[in-house]
């Protein structure tokens, strides 16, 4: 009977679901040349159904610290998952933003590769928006190398960089940018290197304490990672709510910071005054090199990636590969390297 099989279709809404889940994947991995609006709503709505953790369903421990996005916490939803929930500023942009949210969590969805967290789901329900990934029980490049003072040898630091080139490869196949690259976003996991926070850089703006006129108070350790181009974005944006103009290639200039920490268990530009870095990389001035005692191959990755123009910059297949070419030998830093003076009056 023709009438009861539409009337099923009407109805059956798991049915419908589906089949609005399956354009979402059309939607969004390519642009809409036709404007299909109705089924880019269509679709976010049913991307949303299946990605929404009811917040009650959370149980949210103590937090683990206050970052650009509001509080991470730890918390249980069927085993440990990380809580990030987010403190909103409700003005006048909020609705825009709240929808640029949510855009970047259909986004997230798409991400699986094993140096990547893995995304679980969202609470999408104002005022009460979180993110909430797997729990990475290791710690960060951050606190292993400027807290612990780690350092690591080149073929340690070679397996973890390729590692992030990885995942950042996949990213990119997929058309994320992590616009937020550096050793606070990446874990050491039970010896793996598991990538966090990307593509939610524009979240941010919707956050308590990240208002225009607190741009340009960037948090330490933060500037090092920008690249030129986005050096020179940042004095706009003290005047106007602008986007900073991240690319892939901007991501290939925060790797080669990430390289460099590996490295030499420090910031490039290491205690000089932010106008000072804002000023040298705005001109295509490079932290130099010469007292890391490291193959030219290495030196080689470096530059590449910290070229002022961003089409210079390798790509991640590149970089694993020339990652592969590293040879394998214990890099030797010269007696007067800041790592060892800095060490020897704390120790
Ligand atoms: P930041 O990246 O600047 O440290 P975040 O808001 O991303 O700020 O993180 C705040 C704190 O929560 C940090 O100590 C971070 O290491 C921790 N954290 C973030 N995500 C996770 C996670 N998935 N698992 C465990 N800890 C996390
Ligand atoms: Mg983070």
């Amino acid at each position: 009977n023709t009438s009861n099989d539409s009337d099923k279709t009407l109805i059956d809404s798991n049915t419908s679901d589906r089949i609005l889940l399956d354009r979402v994947d059309s939607v969004d991995s390519q642009d809409d040349p036709l404007g299909h609006s109705w089924n880019r709503q269509n679709s976010l709505a049913a991307t949303m159904r299946e990605w929404d953790i009811p917040y009650e369903d959370l149980i949210i421990s103590d937090p683990i610290g206050v970052g650009r996005f509001g509080t991470v916490h730890k918390g249980h939803w069927h085993g440990d998952v990380a809580i990030k929930v987010l403190h909103l500023v409700n003005d006048a942009d909020y609705q825009a933003q709240l929808a640029a949210f949510r855009l970047e969590l259909a986004l997230l969805r798409k991400t699986r590769h094993e140096n990547l967290v893995l995304f679980m789901g969202a609470c999408m329900k104002p005022p009460r928006l979180a993110i909430v990934t797997s729990f990475c029980k290791g710690e960060t490049l951050y606190t292993l190398i400027h807290e612990k003072k780690d350092t690591f040898k080149i073929n340690k630091a070679t397996i973890i960089a390729s590692q992030v080139a990885q995942g950042m490869s996949y990213l990119h196949s997929r058309s994320i940018i992590h616009k937020d690259l550096r050793s606070k976003n990446i874990f050491i996991d039970s010896g793996k290197v598991v990538i966090t926070d990307f593509g939610l850089f524009h979240v941010t703006k919707i956050c308590r304490g990240n208002k225009k006129d607190d741009w340009l108070s960037v948090p330490r350790g933060w500037l090092c990672y920008l690249a030129p181009e986005i050096i020179r974005a940042l004095k706009a944006l003290q005047h106007a709510e602008k986007d900073l103009p991240f690319t892939k290639m901007s991501d290939l200039y925060a790797f080669g910071t990430v390289w460099y920490e590996l490295l030499c268990s420090e910031w490039p530009f290491r205690s000089q005054p932010c106008e000072t870095v804002i000023w040298q990389v705005g001109r295509g001035l490079k932290q130099s090199l010469n007292t890391v005692n490291a193959p030219r191959e290495v030196k080689d990755i470096l530059m590449s990636c910290w070229a002022f123009s961003p089409s210079e910059r390798p790509d991640f297949t590149q970089i694993t590969k020339a990652l592969e070419r590293v040879p394998r030998t214990r890099l030797i830093r010269s007696p007067s390297h800041p790592v060892h003076l800095s060490r020897s009056t704390e120790g």
